[in-house]
């Protein structure tokens, strides 16, 4: 089968990989339909390391993808084959204190797809998944549809995580993918003002769609003082969704005294900084947040059921053998790019 194979920094081929095969009973293998390219996969990609993840070369990457099963292993009950799935990318094990608690997202021995040590990603032809991974969509959403559930499940997820109190004034600093996810998710609770930055104004533009009370952009207009002279007391919750220290000190000086700050975005340096007055004098709360826990079917549901709509999140289309031009414009953020699909499935 074909694969988008990373073979150094910033480097890959479209090559032939060997096929994977069932092995355990509870097995799935699925034909992948769509892959999104996330934030993740660039971190990868350009400097082949996210934290102490490493790759060692050749390693595939990618992991929202939707998919068809192809076949099953013996005692599969959740899907069928030719039916379509939103693919969970991680595998938790069930059996550390972390499962056991139900956060599954911090489990000492996931596996999810496209981790380097922990299992190859989804750029390729065919994957095998555990059933309890594939999320059976009845083909009542698109394939494109079903690939943004992964990232909108961060969004749902982070949203819950925030604790948000009712008519919450809230922020999100940064528009990619995964802050319009936060937005979206955002909308559905009963929230009071949103205000949103991003640096690029095709973001701004696609959160104005959504709805929100104010958006701008931190390289033309001082975004703190204009937020903070339409809600002087400050904010309730802001959502850091970009990965920049630039953002964090916004987040420090826009929230007010008990707020909470949410941190969904992954900084390039390791170490993020914070101002201690400000910290200590407004009694903030921080979460950073993992991935998602138990919010794929919501995401599933909330596209299906039409109370959010996610297709003008994809902006661009490419084959497989383009994938790494795919990615050379996601990593220069070119021709306004909010989420390039890969459509695996094209004619060999
Ligand atoms: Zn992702
Ligand atoms: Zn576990």
């Amino acid at each position: 089968m074909k694969a988008a194979v990373l073979t150094d920094i910033c480097q890959m081929q479209v090559m032939d990989v060997p096929e994977p095969k069932i092995e355990k009973d509870t097995d799935v293998l699925l034909k992948v339909e769509v892959v999104g390219i996330c934030g993740s996969d660039l971190h990868y990609y350009e400097t082949g390391r996210i934290g102490r993840q490493i790759i060692e070369y050749p390693f595939i990457i990618g992991h929202e993808c939707a998919a068809t099963v192809k076949a099953i292993g013996s005692s599969v009950t959740r899907v069928k084959v030719g039916g379509q799935v939103v693919v969970d990318p991680a595998v938790p094990c069930h059996e550390c204190d972390q499962c056991k608690m139900g956060r599954e997202n911090t489990c000492h021995n996931v596996r999810f797809l496209g981790v380097p040590g922990q299992g190859g990603g989804c750029l390729r032809e065919y994957i095998i998944m555990p059933q309890e991974c594939c999320y059976p969509t009845n083909k009542e959403i698109s394939l494109e549809q079903a690939a943004l559930c992964e990232p909108l499940s961060i969004g749902v997820y982070s949203a819950k995580q925030a604790n948000m109190p009712e008519n919450a004034d809230v922020a999100i600093l940064g528009q990619g993918p995964i802050g319009l996810s936060v937005l979206l998710a955002t909308k559905v609770e009963k929230v009071r003002k949103i205000f949103v930055t991003d640096k690029i104004d095709r973001r701004l533009k696609a959160a104005r769609g959504v709805g929100v009370t104010w958006a701008g952009n931190p390289d033309h207009i001082d975004i703190v003082s204009e937020i903070m002279a339409i809600e002087p007391l400050g904010l309730d919750v802001v959502f850091e969704c970009c990965g920049q220290q630039e953002a964090l000190d916004q987040a420090f000086d826009i929230l007010k005294p008990g707020g909470h700050l949410v941190i969904v975005g992954t900084p390039r340096q390791d170490r993020i900084w914070f101002d201690v007055d400000k910290f200590k004098r407004k009694e903030f709360s921080i979460r950073y947040i993992r991935r998602q826990n138990h919010c794929v079917q919501r995401a599933i549901d909330l596209i299906r059921s039409r109370q959010i709509s996610v297709d003008f999140m994809v902006t661009h289309h490419f084959p497989l053998e383009q994938t790494k031009k795919a990615f050379d414009l996601v990593a220069g953020y070119r021709d306004g790019v909010i989420k390039a699909m890969i459509n695996v499935t094209t004619l060999w």
